[in-house]
């Protein structure tokens, strides 16, 4: 049975769905925001942000996830816990199909993000017994020990400078000669003595049979294998979209981040999509919550206009 007949309902309620959900509710939209966890995304995670406009100090990720949820429901945003398990966009009133009932919307944002990738080294095995994605949720369980970070990003280096505050050394993995991070975080990750660069480098597998007690690394110049001796493997080499309840209902690119025009629209009319689900160049705070006020007012015109 289909539940009542929504302006807009918004998929995610990480910085792009809220910002979404905040300008809707201000246009008055009559807007449901769902999301299958709890209101914030990948920012929850995300220890310190110093690069999101407006706090000098910088802010927790934390913190900001309850400032922006705060500041959308203040203003009316109504958001309900579920998780989407598929879509169908195939007549003008789109339904979306939850565990137990559907809901149907004149106009839909996809604001579902991404997650992070796996290198296949056992994650599911090992995770919570060595192998983490979130230096905020466990660095503290790694206090005084050794850990090896993967990948050579914005988030990896931000990530391993992270966890030094726990752990006696750091070993920073990455498969070029060179990182790819913004030059402020290259220049304190080199100048913190307690992280050892390891180039050229792959992570292969890990050892330890009730928790890690090494890591696989292999050298893809001189194909050279060793095992670092280490209690736990933090892995960042990069993230997937979030679309399995999307099933090919818009089009994607290769990687199936959902393309989009410049209002934010998908390939089918109504439904827009805003953040890092998206197939953009840049995946931060400031570009999701700017994709998603434009969501917002596309969608709003294009009800008014149906
Ligand atoms: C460790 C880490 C550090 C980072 N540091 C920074 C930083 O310093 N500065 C910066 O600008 N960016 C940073 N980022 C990136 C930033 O967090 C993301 O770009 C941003 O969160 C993207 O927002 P989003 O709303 O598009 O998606 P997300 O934050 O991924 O939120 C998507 C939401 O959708 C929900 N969802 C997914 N599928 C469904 C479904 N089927 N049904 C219902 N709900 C669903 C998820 O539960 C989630 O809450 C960091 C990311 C990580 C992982």
């Amino acid at each position: 049975m289909a539940d009542t007949n929504y302006d807009l309902v918004i998929i995610g309620a990480g910085p792009a769905g809220l910002t979404a959900g905040l300008y809707a509710a201000r246009a008055r939209m009559n807007v449901l925001l769902l999301e299958k966890s709890v209101p914030g995304g990948q920012i929850l995670v995300t220890d310190w942000i110093e690069n999101y406009p407006g706090f000098p100090e910088g802010i927790s990720g934390y913190d900001l996830a309850e400032k922006m949820r705060i500041q959308a429901q203040d203003l009316g945003l109504k958001i309900e816990t579920a998780q989407v398990h598929s879509l169908n966009l195939s007549a003008d009133i789109k339904e979306i199909v939850l565990k137990d009932r559907s809901i149907r919307t004149k106009s839909l944002i996809i604001a579902s993000g991404a997650s992070p990738k796996k290198l296949g080294i056992g994650e599911d095995k090992y995770m919570g017994k060595g192998i983490s994605f979130c230096a905020t949720c466990d660095a503290p369980f790694f206090r005084d020990k050794i850990v090896v970070a993967v990948g050579g990003g914005d988030t990896a280096v931000q990530e391993a400078i992270f966890l030094t505050k726990f752990a006696k050394k750091v070993y920073l993995v990455h498969r070029r000669d060179e990182l790819r991070a913004a030059k402020i975080l290259q220049e304190r990750a080199f100048a913190n003595d307690k992280i050892e660069f390891i180039w050229d480098s792959v992570v292969t597998g890990v050892e330890g049979f009730f928790g890690i007690e090494g890591v696989l690394v292999k050298n893809i110049k001189t194909n050279e294998e060793k095992t670092i001796k280490a209690d736990g493997c933090f892995i960042w080499v990069g993230i997937l979209p979030n679309t399995e309840f999307v099933k090919g209902s818009v089009k994607t690119d290769e990687f199936g981040f959902i393309l989009a025009d410049a209002k934010m629209q998908t390939s089918v009319p109504g439904v827009y999509v805003a953040g890092d689900v998206r197939d953009t160049p840049l995946r931060q705070i400031a570009t999701a919550v700017g994709d998603g006020a434009i969501a917002a007012v596309c969608a709003e015109h294009y009800i008014e206009n149906l």
